[in-house]
């Protein structure tokens, strides 16, 4: 049985319908990358997962329970946590506030802890201290990152978390991803950067217009598959 899967899930911005019926899974262990264009329906997908979407109960299947439509707060308390696109840290707060901030949601033993976090991320310690916002961009992907590790989630979504970043930076943040992985979670990571969600993700599925045009190990896709369903053309 998946760890988490989704069945025939739509979902909707009033009248504009953003999914089409999305069938996929997510096996404990697992990371998948979610590509496709601007719009394609990544972020809405990554969103009703964490129940930032209305959608039906049965829609969505974590560890044998449905709970597609819970609130954030449950599913964050089950074991899901996501990073934001955009990090949406708090501006007042300390680089150290606001990881605390992080494990309030979900008490449970794991591998994360505010050491363990700085460990992964040696400069946060460094910084830990200092206002969030006079951190650099990587840096402040990293508290991001490490604020939804608080929880010791078993799954992680995390959205275009290479966004906007140095090259060297985002080589930075997928090899603590990697180490993320090998401590047990399950990750989605939404990528419109085909190369690194090809190099990070044991499975991958392509979205267009709100639909999974593709999916396959990284090693069974060509890229003339991967442009065909990228693009639909
Ligand atoms: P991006 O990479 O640009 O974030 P995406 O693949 O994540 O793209 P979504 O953000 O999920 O795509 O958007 C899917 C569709 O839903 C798009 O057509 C988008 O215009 C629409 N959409 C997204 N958010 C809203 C909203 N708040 N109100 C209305 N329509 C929306």
């Amino acid at each position: 049985m998946p760890l988490l899967e989704t069945r025939a899930l739509t979902a909707y911005y009033g009248d504009f319908q953003a999914l089409y019926g999305i069938d996929s899974h997510l096996d404990e262990g697992e990371t998948i990358a979610i590509i496709g264009a601007n719009g394609a329906g990544k972020s809405t997908y990554l969103s009703a997962l964490a129940g930032l979407r209305s959608v039906e109960r049965e829609m969505i299947e974590f560890d044998g329970i449905a709970l597609g439509g819970s609130k954030p707060a449950e599913i964050l308390s089950r074991g899901i946590a996501m990073v934001p696109e955009g990090r949406r840290l708090f501006p007042s707060l300390s680089v150290e506030e606001n990881l605390l901030v992080g494990n309030y949601g979900r008490k449970v033993r794991g591998p994360w802890n505010i050491e363990a976090i700085y460990r992964l991320f040696p400069i946060l310690k460094e910084r830990r201290n200092q206002q969030s916002t006079s951190l650099s961009g990587g840096q402040q992907q990293m508290v991001a990152l490490g604020r939804s590790l608080m929880a010791n989630p078993r799954i992680l979504l995390c959205d275009e978390i290479s966004l906007g970043l140095a090259p060297s930076v985002i080589r930075d943040i997928y090899a603590a991803l990697a180490e993320i992985r090998s401590e047990g979670a399950s990750v989605v990571v939404v990528e419109q950067n085909i190369n690194q969600a090809l190099d990070v993700a044991d499975r991958v599925y392509c979205m267009l217009e709100g639909r999974i045009t593709l999916e396959g190990r990284p090693s069974g896709l060509s890229r003339e598959q991967i442009r065909h369903a990228y693009f639909g053309q």
